[in-house]
């Protein structure tokens, strides 16, 4: 399991490394899975905790990406269903099958849809879902009762993936762990170390100590998502920007306003995109939106106009209308889309991703999306391997079982989420009843749980536990407030911290907490 002591260990014997990856989201932990597999001395660095980047704040959806095929981006939508398929096979316990609802107004539509998912079934081949269906009027009522049925014709059911983002950042980096690799949070990139204008290391602040570090290493790979320039800066200060952000925001409501299993996709937004409305814990998950910003920052929020553009498309499509009142949480995350120079809108802009490879040997991955995470972590390691000479080994990711891999999902536990882990949480609880107590009563998160992260996934911060490793913070933002003070307390204990250190951390929370109130 993780350990802030073994990682530093393991930097204090190690002279260098094959890969140091800079950036512990989907697309950095990808690269130190894949590279640990490869049997390479590989060490991942984050500057804040696991996930704090847009990994943790997409729409969950491990998908093909349906609104791709209208754009005839095939290759995408290919290269995507089958990493779909991989990741359900290779992490059960994290994701799950998702029935989506096309609801249509004119019977031209319904034709028109089917026929464009039907060939999205076709395209995932032999990992096909094929769940394509048509619906009467009737039988979409039944399954989706909140839904504007003035005008309704019917619609199409189809099936696609759905997973828990931070959740899954955490198990690939138990299992980059598991393979031998170092994965360290708080762990703040500051310069690239050079020879003969070859890049060959790395210097990096901990954030805890605010000691600073230099790692050699043969080969360096920027993961940092909307952060690449800045890495790309710090290689050569005339790199031209790499990275065009785009905003998302999403809106999380209580299921009684939306009391279905199914997902609502609605097909076509003002904005010429889709928007979804998608159950998720206990919870349904509206969004999102595609706006172009000029600044990043790492808690990005949302703009008063995306969340006006979501309540009124969700309303337009659901009896039970909602206003700003209802949202229970707003999160916002940044995609990290491929800058060209022929780029209008990001609405339209390419979701692949692109490797840069700069004269000094630093290669950058940027763009794509969380699910097809695993190619492009293979293909950004592949050119590590052609830059720094290491030994040509294949990857062997794609049928890798990720850590927690169980085939015995109980999927109405609240512990499922930790698979094979889950006895070990279940164990503690057993041996001491108070570790069942929840942190907050409308949230099945125990005590048990929190302590288990800190041991054994880096959890340092109050915001580490109530952001992302439970998710409270993302489905009830009033909640995750109101459980601060016992959070810290239970930390302090467990990290040894002392009263100035739970203040400190309850004053940080509650103001970053804000920022997701509506
Ligand atoms: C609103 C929205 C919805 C989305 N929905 C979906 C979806 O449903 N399905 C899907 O497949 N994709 C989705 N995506 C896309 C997907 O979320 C992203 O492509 C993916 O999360 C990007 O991961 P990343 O690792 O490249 O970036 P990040 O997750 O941002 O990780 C980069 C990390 O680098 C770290 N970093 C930065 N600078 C330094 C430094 N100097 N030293 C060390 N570390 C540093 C940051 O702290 C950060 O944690 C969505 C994106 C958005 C914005």
């Amino acid at each position: 399991m993780l350990s802030r002591k073994k990682a530093f260990e393991k930097i204090a014997q190690t002279d260098i490394w094959d890969v140091v990856v800079i950036g512990g989201g989907a697309t950095g932990m990808g690269i130190a899975v894949d590279a640990a597999n490869r049997g390479f001395k590989v060490l991942l660095l984050e500057k804040n905790d696991f996930a704090k980047g847009t990994s943790s704040r997409s729409t969950k959806l491990v998908h093909g990406g349906v609104r791709y095929l209208a754009q005839g981006n095939l290759k995408l939508v290919i290269e995507a269903l089958s990493e779909r398929g991989f990741l359900l096979a290779n992490a059960p316990h994290l994701t799950r099958l998702q029935a989506f609802i096309i609801p249509t107004y004119r019977y031209f539509d319904q034709l028109f849809y089917a026929s464009g998912l039907l060939l999205y079934d076709a395209l995932a081949g032999k990992l096909s879902l094929s769940r394509t269906k048509l619906l009467s009027k009737k039988s979409l009522v039944q399954l989706m009762p909140s839904i504007h049925g003035k005008g309704l014709k019917g619609g199409i059911v189809y099936a696609d993936g759905q997973f828990d983002d931070a959740r899954l950042v955490m198990s690939l980096a138990l299992t980059a762990n598991d393979l031998g690799g170092v994965v360290l949070n708080y762990a703040n990139v500051t310069a690239l170390k050079k020879n003969d204008g070859k890049v060959s290391g790395v210097a990096f602040i901990d954030e805890e100590s605010n000691k600073t570090y230099e790692i050699a290493s043969k080969s360096v790979i920027n993961a940092t998502g909307v952060f690449v320039d800045s890495i790309l800066d710090m290689d050569d200060k005339s790199s031209p920007a790499a990275v065009m952000p785009s905003q998302g925001v999403h809106l999380v409501i209580n299921r009684e306003f939306f009391p279905s299993d199914h997902a609502l996709m609605i097909p076509k937004t003002r904005d010429g995109r889709v928007l979804f409305a998608v159950p998720w814990k206990n919870a349904v998950v509206l969004g999102t939106t595609d706006t172009p910003l000029q600044e990043i920052s790492e808690e990005p929020s949302a703009l008063n106009e995306e969340i006006d553009f979501i309540l009124e498309h969700f309303n337009q499509y659901n009896e039970k209308k909602i206003t700003k009142d209802d949202i229970k949480s707003v999160f916002a995350g940044l995609r990290p889309l491929v800058k060209t120079s022929n780029n209008k809108s990001t609405a339209l802009a390419s979701r692949d991703h692109t490797i840069i490879v700069s004269s000094s040997n630093l290669i950058t991955i940027t763009g794509g999306k969380w699910t097809t995470y695993r190619k492009m972590a293979k293909d950004a390691l592949n050119n590590a391997v052609f830059v720094a000479k290491l030994p040509i080994v294949k990857c062997a990711t794609r049928s890798l079982r990720l850590h927690g891999y169980t085939e015995n999902i109980q999927a109405s536990s609240a512990l499922s989420i930790y698979g094979s882990d889950a006895k070990e949480i279940q164990q503690m609880i057993n041996e001491d009843v108070s570790m069942g107590e929840r942190i907050h009563p409308d949230h099945a998160y125990t005590k048990a749980e929190l302590i288990w992260s800190i041991r054994n996934e880096m959890a340092l911060q109050v915001e580490d536990i109530l952001a992302r490793r439970s998710r409270i913070l993302f489905v009830d933002a009033a909640a995750a407030i109101a459980s601060v003070e016992k959070v810290a307390s239970i930390m302090a204990n467990e990290l040894k911290k002392d009263n100035q250190w739970i203040q400190q951390q309850i004053a940080l929370f509650t103001e970053l907490a804000k920022g997701y109130l509506p």
